[in-house]
């Protein structure tokens, strides 16, 4: 089935907003002399900035503090064209740092592991703090009225944006982390018109899905790929499976559900809820098989989102076209290793100097 809906298109581009965790991530390749890149990340971090790629208009909302980690986010986020309007850098705010350890060991089988400490002295490295609820009306006023608003963290301010994006007739997309209690969960469902969730860190949402009537449900189910539920108009009843492309070679899977994220909502979401309801079966598989295949893109690449700055539009366009028509082409030229960026300045530890960027 030809694909072409996803891929930048005439006219102005669609807004997403977002709220979530926006993170610095240390990201440490293989091999003893392999410089750390800094890039920004987090799944709120991440999906915004690989519908950035894709030509949308992305705006993060976050409440990140004055600091080195926060400079490098909105660095990294402005060379791909993602709005910094709203990343709240304040005193009281925090900036998230996440390292992680790339391990790749001989039969292949690469995979990651991440750490919310310091390599060097353990200090836990800063967190997240949710956006005020309080600051959500002077960030709306400012606002261009989005297709989409995404959000990945319970939080009463995260929630009354999404309602707040729904009334003005925005698709809302939210992804459930495991920390959410039932009940903070059970609202943010509430207010969403697709739900994401890895069936290995949330357990089953159906139960919680069908209370709240949830057009779509997609449970992620890592290498075996993904299953939904639709409520949409012509859908049949039950869980559909979607395995997932097999990618030509399978180098990192750190951020793919966040790629499968930004390919089903960019060819769902364009136009908002409204179209989004009238969305056939059809659509919806081709929706689900193009996230799919940015996701697989995604894992022959180091990081979350290390193809963007390795390889073209150009040739992640017809990588994506190859994988949706069952022909991914030949390996990529080896070592799949990543360039510095002269603009990366380097990130130290506040308690003890050191910089996860100098393997010891
Ligand atoms: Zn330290």
């Amino acid at each position: 089935m030809r694909n072409d809906v996803s891929f930048n298109l005439p006219g102005p581009p669609p807004v997403i907003a977002g709220t979530g965790l926006i993170a610095l991530d240390v990201v440490i390749p293989t091999g003893p002399h392999s410089l750390p890149h800094l890039w920004a990340g987090g799944t709120c971090g991440n999906v915004l900035a690989a519908l950035a790629f894709l030509g949308w208009d992305a705006y993060p909302i976050a409440r990140l503090a004055d600091d080195a980690a926060s400079r490098q986010i909105n660095q990294d986020l402005c060379r791909w064209g993602v709005r910094p309007d709203f990343l709240g850098v304040d005193a009281a705010g925090s900036t998230p740092v996440i390292v992680q350890h790339i391990h790749c060991t001989p039969g292949r089988a690469t995979t990651h592991s991440f750490s919310r400490k310091c390599p060097s002295c353990g200090t836990r490295l800063p967190w997240y703090k949710p956006v005020r609820a309080s600051d959500a009306d002077g960030i709306l006023a400012r606002l261009p009225k989005p297709a989409v608003f995404f959000f990945d963290r319970t939080s009463p301010g995260a929630v009354y944006l999404a309602r707040q994006a729904a009334e003005g007739g925005a698709l809302v997309v939210f992804e459930p982390s495991a920390s959410a209690s039932e009940k903070d969960l059970r609202r943010a469902i509430e207010t969403a018109h697709v739900v994401k969730y890895a069936e290995d860190r949330m357990g089953n949402l159906e139960g919680l899905a069908q209370e709240a009537a949830i057009p779509l449900l997609i449970e992620t189910r890592g290498a075996e790929g993904l299953r939904y539920l639709s409520r949409l108009k012509g859908s049949r009843r039950g869980w559909v499976s979607s395995e997932s492309l097999p990618a030509r070679d399978v180098v990192d899977t750190a951020g793919c559900g966040d790629w499968c994220t930004a390919g089903i909502v960019a060819a769902l979401g364009r136009s908002g809820r409204d179209a989004f309801l009238e969305v056939t079966p059809d659509r919806l598989r081709g929706a689900i098989r193009f996230g799919q295949a940015l996701a697989a893109w995604n894992c022959e690449y180091e990081g979350a989102r290390g193809g963007m700055y390795q390889s073209d539009f150009a040739s992640f366009e017809e990588s994506v076209r190859g994988l949706l028509e069952g022909d991914p082409g030949p390996t990529p030229p080896a070592p799949r290793t990543l360039q510095r960026h002269g603009s990366e300045t380097g990130y130290a530890c506040a308690e003890c100097g050191e910089s996860p960027a100098h393997p010891r």
